[in-house]
């Protein structure tokens, strides 16, 4: 085999059938959308639009509105949020249709050989491959912070990828720390549970993102109306339309932007849901979460640095995902200390090649190279023709 692809999301999907467009041969394994069936809450909608949701093809006919179409259903506008169940239909039929071959399974393990990498796969089957990208996604990544972690070892804390079904809390008071998208989410669907969230934000301000505009819209363009991403997160429009210019940029800079863009906030259509619906903390900072008795005392800092205590049940973390290869257990141990890393990420060239020839990092691992676009679906284009392009550039070397 030339090449491995390892993971069947969005960026590894996007990859295999733009590689297969460049007639490389290949094998492609994992569980097609398995971080989208099981690492997100039943009941959740897209924060980006329809347009900016579709997975990249190397041709026309298989955007989100293609799949409606084909099974039949109205054309919908960037007006109706995307819900996660036909999300996950959609990818599933993506595959089918420009995946097939996706074997559903594991990668165990990722070794350099002499020429190329030796897979190591569930049914014992070893196979050589010259090349590996990997689009394992941000689930490894999960970020828990470290005041949380005696709590989450005694089952009082939990990231929010832990969770399915927010129904398990039904009753319970449960702090969401946060202030983005999944926080605001999540207490919204444990409020409509029945659960009693707190959200504990360190931003003076929650924030929502204003909707799109009805009518006209100029898709062409990333940012402004009618955007892909969404209005009101300019800075994102303009760090996401140049991955490579911003590889340039130096690295703490690089960083800096990865972390303020974009800047928290709810999607526009969960304002409603969720404003004034559940109380919210905002300035806070934790210091310090103390189990006992079954529950959790919360000790948070004002902005004024005033002490206050929260007492609940459970604390969901909703603090995202902090790329930290050393956490990736598919690659070999020798093979991950070998990779030249930047905070925690791997160096990459502008094909997103590491430093190991022949070994690729496509999705959220590539952001800290490429920027805040590489978090989202809509970088699948992107990175599919670069890691193509130089796939295929490499075969000649
Ligand atoms: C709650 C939440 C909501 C989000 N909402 C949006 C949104 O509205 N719009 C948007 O653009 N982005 C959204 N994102 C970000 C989105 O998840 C990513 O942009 C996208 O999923 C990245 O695709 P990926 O293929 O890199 O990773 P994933 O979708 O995580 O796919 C990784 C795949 O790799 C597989 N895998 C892992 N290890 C192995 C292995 N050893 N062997 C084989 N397979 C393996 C996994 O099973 C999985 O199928 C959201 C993220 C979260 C957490």
């Amino acid at each position: 085999m030339a090449v491995a692809v390892v993971g069947a999301g969005p960026y590894g999907l996007a990859t295999a059938c733009h590689l297969q467009a460049a007639r490389v041969r290949l094998r492609v394994f994992g569980r097609t959308m398995e971080s989208w069936r099981a690492h997100m809450p039943d009941g959740m909608l897209l924060q980006t639009v329809p347009a900016a949701s579709a997975i990249a093809a190397p041709r026309h006919g298989y955007a989100l509105a293609d799949f409606r179409t084909a099974r039949g259903l109205a054309e919908a506008g960037d007006d109706r949020p995307v819900p996660l169940a036909e999300y996950v239909d959609y990818g599933r039929w993506f595959q089918e249709h420009l995946v097939p071959e996706l074997e559903q399974g594991p990668v165990r393990r990722i070794r350099a050989t002499a020429g190329g990498f030796r897979l190591l796969l569930d049914s014992g089957e070893e196979p050589f491959a010259a090349s590996v990208v990997l689009a394992t996604g941000a689930v490894p990544y999960a970020y828990v912070p470290r005041v949380l972690r005696t709590c989450a070892a005694q089952g009082l804390a939990s990231h929010t990828s832990r969770h399915r079904d927010l129904r398990r809390f039904t009753g319970e008071r449960v702090a969401v720390l946060g202030a983005g998208q999944s926080a605001l989410e999540c207490a919204t669907l444990l409020h409509e549970a029945r659960a009693r969230p707190t959200v504990v934000a360190r931003t003076s301000a929650v924030l929502f993102d204003p909707p799109p505009p009805s009518g006209t819209a100029d898709r062409s363009r990333l940012q402004g109306p009618g955007s892909p991403l969404g209005r009101g997160r300019p800075l994102l429009g303009a760090v996401s339309r140049g991955g490579t210019a911003y590889r340039r940029l130096p690295a703490p800079l690089r960083m800096e932007l990865l972390r303020a863009v974009p800047r928290p906030s709810g999607a526009w259509w969960l304002k409603e849901r969720a404003a004034g619906r559940f109380p919210v903390l905002c300035g806070r900072t934790l210091i310090t979460a103390e189990p006992g008795y079954g529950v959790v005392r919360l000790r948070l800092l004002d902005e004024h640095g005033w002490p206050e205590d929260l007492v609940v049940d459970h604390v969901l973390a909703a603090t995202g995902y902090r790329v930290d290869i050393r956490r990736l257990d598919v690659l070999d141990p020798g093979l991950r200390r070998s990779l030249r890393v930047f905070a925690g990420a791997p160096v990459l060239t502008n094909g997103f090649e590491s430093s190991t020839p022949g070994l690729y990092f496509t999705g959220l691992a590539a952001a800290p190279s490429f920027g805040p676009l590489l978090r989202f679906v809509t970088g699948t284009g992107f990175a599919a023709r670069r890691v193509t392009a130089a796939v295929t550039a490499a075969k000649g070397r």
